[in-house]
């Protein structure tokens, strides 16, 4: 059944373009063509490059009331047609429609929250004098925008990711060139839509649909583009990064992200909150729980209550209402889960619940027994997925929760408050959550990671200074 979105175009400077190479959009569950959008080509990338030379000096110009206007306009076309995105989002993705609505509602609050923090947008003076000599300086810096941002987003959170990218960047008075994931074009679309639909000027804003290989280096490369603005594969951020060359980078990348339950802990919580973690959006999150360390005094009997919530988990038809989860977002990536997952198994791994694929659907797995260096300990499944480990105490946690090259956010469950201060200062990761898991975020605090997680932070006020760049203004006050 195909969506009615734009009817195959692209926008390139706000101009809806057509293109008769097309790429088919998949949905993942049955594989049926659902829409289909134009295959993009250098060209295409140089040509949106061009335009939003001129877009940039537009979107500087636009007052901040113009810009919180456009904004809370397009936040508000979200909002009014959300069971269309929501439907997208699912249709195209491998969202539940109940992850889709809720995804479509966060992004319209991101959109709003851009408005909001566009108003904050200042500087501060500055005390010359502190240096001797200057007593007759003043002066103040103010925030300027960085110019043509190239956002490239990844397929598992195709709008709201989106949203984290053209919010902050057009509160921040920059010209954004977003080229989606080639499985999930049509959320990056239905989001172009809402902000001509706010009246967002041409040449702002370009969504260029097309495989990475034609024009993923154009961006990258281009000496016209100043900022990177990438969410994705930590891989695909290596690649980036080294052939990006003197421009701003903000990489927003994956993780295998642990929780930690101690044995003070709030078992049944923890249980809960860990398989929400684990298996929101079929594990494909960033934030994804894929390592949880129990303390070995209630190994056994977290483990019973995380199996039972795991049983819960009710997989199924994305756009049925009582599904809590749906197929991965291809059968290839299923396909390599199961083969990671077996591969732990002949190491040694025991599987306690799931392990079996059917198309692109992979069952909530649960293993335990895992060998310190299997892949599925190393590397981010990416999948539903998860791993029980039996420690000595939180410092043998904390050290197996650091052992990777990944540090996006951890999770604690402990009624312990100097427990979970330790863990909060000696755990390498860019979110620490006490009783909760590593899976909690709001889209106005700090987000980002350390080590192969990223560079920098997303979070809208955050993204807004990473989009912008101070600009000092001295006076010299002369004698009269
Ligand atoms: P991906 O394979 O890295 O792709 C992400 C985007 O990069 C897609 O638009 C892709 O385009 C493009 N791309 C791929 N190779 C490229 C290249 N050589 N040059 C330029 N662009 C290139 O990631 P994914 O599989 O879509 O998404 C999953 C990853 O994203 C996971 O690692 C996940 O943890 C991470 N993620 C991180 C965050 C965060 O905020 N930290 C949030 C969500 C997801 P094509 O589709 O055309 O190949």
């Amino acid at each position: 059944m195909a969506i009615e979105i734009a009817g195959g175009r692209m926008l390139l400077a706000g101009e809806w373009i057509e293109k008769s190479d097309q790429i088919d959009v998949y949905n993942p569950e049955n594989n049926e063509i659902i829409g289909s959008v134009p295959a993009g080509k250098a060209e295409d990338a140089e040509y949106a490059i061009t335009l939003a030379k001129e877009g940039k000096e537009l979107a500087e110009n636009l007052s901040v009331r113009e810009r919180m206007d456009i904004l809370n306009k397009a936040a508000s076309y979200i909002q009014d047609n959300l069971e269309d995105f929501a439907r997208t989002i699912a249709l195209e993705g491998s969202k539940t429609i109940n992850e889709a609505r809720s995804e479509t509602m966060r992004a319209a609050e991101t959109i709003r929250i851009s408005a909001e923090e566009a108003r904050r947008l200042t500087g501060e003076s500055i005390n010359f004098d502190q240096m001797a000599g200057n007593k007759d300086r003043m002066g103040y810096y103010f925030r300027f925008p960085v110019g043509i941002i190239a956002a490239i987003t990844p397929f598992n959170d195709p709008l709201n990711l989106i949203a984290h990218k053209i919010g902050p960047g057009i509160a921040a008075g920059n010209a954004v060139i977003i080229k989606p994931a080639t499985e999930t074009p049509l959320s990056a679309l239905k989001m172009a839509e809402a902000f001509m639909n706010a009246g967002l000027p041409h040449k702002i804003l370009s969504v260029i649909t097309g495989r990475a290989r034609d024009i993923g280096d154009i961006l990258i490369e281009s000496k016209d583009v100043n900022m990177i603005s990438f969410t994705g594969g930590m891989q695909t951020g290596e690649k980036i990064a080294n052939k990006a060359g003197l421009k701003r980078l903000s990489m927003e990348l994956g993780s295998n992200s642990p929780a930690i339950v101690l044995k003070d802990a709030d078992l049944h919580e923890a249980a809960e909150s860990t398989t929400s973690g684990a298996f929101a959006a079929a594990g494909q999150n960033c934030l994804s729980v894929q390592r949880i360390y129990v303390e070995e005094d209630v190994y056994d009997t977290f483990k019973d209550l995380f199996l039972k919530e795991v049983k819960k988990v009710k997989v199924g038809n994305k756009l049925s209402e009582s599904t809590d989860m749906g197929p991965l977002i291809n059968e290839k990536e299923a396909e390599r889960i199961e083969k990671w997952v077996n591969e732990a198994v002949a190491s040694g791994a025991s599987i306690l619940s799931g392990g079996t694929r059917k198309g692109a659907y992979y069952e909530p797995t649960v293993l335990e027994n895992v060998p310190d260096d299997a892949t599925v300990v190393k590397e981010e499944i990416f999948g539903p997925v998860v791993l029980l480990f039996k420690v000595k105490n939180l410092d043998d946690a904390i050290q197996c929760s650091n052992d990777v090259n990944y540090g996006l956010q951890a999770g604690i469950f402990t009624a312990n408050v100097n427990a979970a201060l330790k863990a909060s200062k000696k755990l390498h990761v860019g979110g620490v959550m006490i009783n909760d898991s590593s899976d909690f975020r709001i889209d106005a605090m700090p987000f980002g990671g350390v080590k192969g997680s990223g560079i920098g932070r997303e979070g809208v006020e955050y993204a807004i200074k990473e989009m912008s760049e101070e600009r000092i203004v001295a006076f010299k006050i002369l004698d009269e």
